[in-house]
């Protein structure tokens, strides 16, 4: 098996093939060490808004999370740590870039090239290429023409001094509001263009004191607890986003309370309070980013961005703010989480033409087209709620179960009936047309056709349950390769 991403889901794959006897398989990540996402953005201020205890995986508890929202050093930390228990080093290529993986109908088999010239062969491929890892650049006239830094918040460019700098940030997504209030004190000036704000919570972090430490470490059962009671509070989050999307008022009335308490400006209060339903996009957390507001060297601006020069950033009133550096918190593709020629299917249909008219899969993990290919974090399997690693633990013991089908049956490839993933889909989207995703803001859980294409429609159990068997009905051998393409093969 080649698994694509040394991230959470990569990690968690490997782990269950190891612990179940298979060890002829190989993760390729792109990046110079493992750890995904929580590689990548290193950002400052960087954490986790889903508690630590939950967001991290059931079979490997960490009784010494410092605090309740791990910060991204210390996740990093946790993921090195199941790295080397696990002993996956081995297994691990990287700075290993996969340019093309191609599924060759003859010979059943995946052929996967890297950037370094190798070239690998295997009958499965695991894609956990996260649902958030390319950055998404915004469409403004000019991007390219800044003469000054510039770089996205998933790609911080620590060698850059922001000391004393006019800065310029565009976004104020999830990832903004954690880097605005943790440079703020540092640079000379900064601008933060806001196009739409988001709901923002208080952020109901502490440190884990010692005593809990202890427990947890002396009475592994009392964490395991802890974890439930996280889990079950969360979970129970779905019933707002997904059954009575009314009750966000009260998440709208906290969040507005919020806004009194850390901004006595009310000019400034009018500017940060969203005017669409709380849970249409993600509600955020944060205690650190309204009073960041209130500094005088930092300005919330409002107006339209037209276009970026080579000194700074035109508004729509055709007034210029010159500045020195622009960070992009402008969040990913997550709609397109994979490049074109990457991922190539039956007769050589690339992936990102199977998903033309949107992304989708059967159950988030299997694509008609595809043989032998999982996809972890997949398509409508992200969250407005919970955990992911929770989805992610239902998906990789799905593939496992399916790995194990393939055995006990005898076939080399099995490629989900385009009928069952047709039909889970059209259910899939007329469940999530009644969720508060749909209520009508612009957010990144939406396509160009404004098709929820990442996020699950409902409550986790609901998934886990789903998932908790490989159906063999559900599949299908791939047919037989066309004459064309078996000539081409010969
Ligand atoms: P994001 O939530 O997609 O936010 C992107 C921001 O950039 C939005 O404010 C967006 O405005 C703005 N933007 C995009 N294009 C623009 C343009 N052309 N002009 C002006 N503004 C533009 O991205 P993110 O903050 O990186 O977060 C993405 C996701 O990653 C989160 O929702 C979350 O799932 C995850 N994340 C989690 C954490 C955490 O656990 N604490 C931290 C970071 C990220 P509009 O709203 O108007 O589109």
């Amino acid at each position: 098996m080649i698994i694509i991403g040394a991230g959470f889901a990569g990690l968690c794959m490997a782990i269950k093939l190891k612990q179940a006897g298979i060890n002829d398989f190989l993760i390729l990540e792109q990046d110079a060490e493992a750890g995904g996402t929580w590689w990548a953005n290193s950002y400052p201020g960087c954490a986790c808004d889903v508690q630590s205890h939950l967001y991290s995986y059931s079979f490997e508890p960490n009784p010494d999370w410092s605090h309740m929202f791990g910060r991204q050093p210390e996740i990093l930390g946790y993921q090195r740590h199941c790295v080397e228990k696990y002993g996956l080093s081995p297994y691990l290529r990287l700075s290993s870039a996969v340019t093309c993986a191609a599924f060759q109908e003859r010979e059943q088999r995946w052929h996967v090239e890297t950037d370094d010239g190798a070239r690998y062969r295997a009958p499965v491929l695991v894609a956990a290429t996260g649902g958030l890892s390319r950055p998404a650049l915004p469409d403004i006239p000019g991007l390219d023409r800044f003469e000054g830094e510039i770089f996205h918040s998933a790609r911080w460019d620590h060698d850059y001094p922001l000391a004393g700098k006019r800065v310029a940030v565009i976004g104020t997504g999830a990832s903004a509001i954690q880097f605005v209030p943790a440079i703020a004190p540092a640079v000379g000036h900064l601008y933060l263009f806001q196009r739409t704000p988001p709901w923002i919570l208080p952020r109901p972090d502490r440190m884990i004191s010692r005593f809990e430490r202890w427990l947890f470490k002396r009475w592994p059962v009392t964490q395991r607890i802890f974890r439930s009671l996280l889990y079950w509070r969360l979970e129970s989050r779905a019933v707002v986003f997904t059954v009575w999307p009314r009750l966000g008022v009260a998440i709208e009335a906290m969040a507005r309370r919020h806004i009194r308490r850390g901004i006595p400006d009310p000019a400034l209060r009018k500017q940060v309070t969203p005017d669409y339903p709380a849970g249409c996009k993600r509600v955020l957390l944060s205690d650190d980013y309204y009073p960041t507001l209130n500094r005088t060297n930092v300005d919330l601006v409002t107006d339209p961005i037209r276009e970026i020069t080579a000194t700074g950033l035109v508004m729509a009133d055709g007034h210029e703010t010159k500045v020195d550096a622009i960070i992009l918190g402008t969040g990913f593709q997550a709609t397109a989480p994979l490049p074109p020629g990457v991922i190539v299917g039956r007769g050589g249909l690339d992936i990102t033409e199977r998903w033309s008219g949107g992304i989708e899969a059967f159950k988030g993990i299997s694509v008609s087209g595809f043989p032998n290919l999982f996809i972890l974090n997949g398509p409508n399997t992200g969250l407005g709620h919970n955990s992911v690693i929770f989805m992610l633990e239902a998906q990789v013991r799905y593939v496992m179960d399916g790995l194990a089908a393939m055995e006990q049956s005898g076939v080399g490839a099995l490629e989900v009936r385009p009928a069952v993933e047709a039909n889970f889909n059209r259910h899939l989207q007329r469940r999530l047309a009644r969720t508060v995703w749909a209520s009508g803001c612009r957010s990144w859980y939406l396509d160009a056709n404004g098709r929820n294409v990442t996020l699950w429609p409902g409550f986790t159990v609901e998934y886990w349950w789903r998932t908790r068997r490989f159906r063999l009905r559900d599949y299908q051998t791939p047919a037989p390769p066309a004459p064309a393409a078996q000539q081409q093969a010969a």
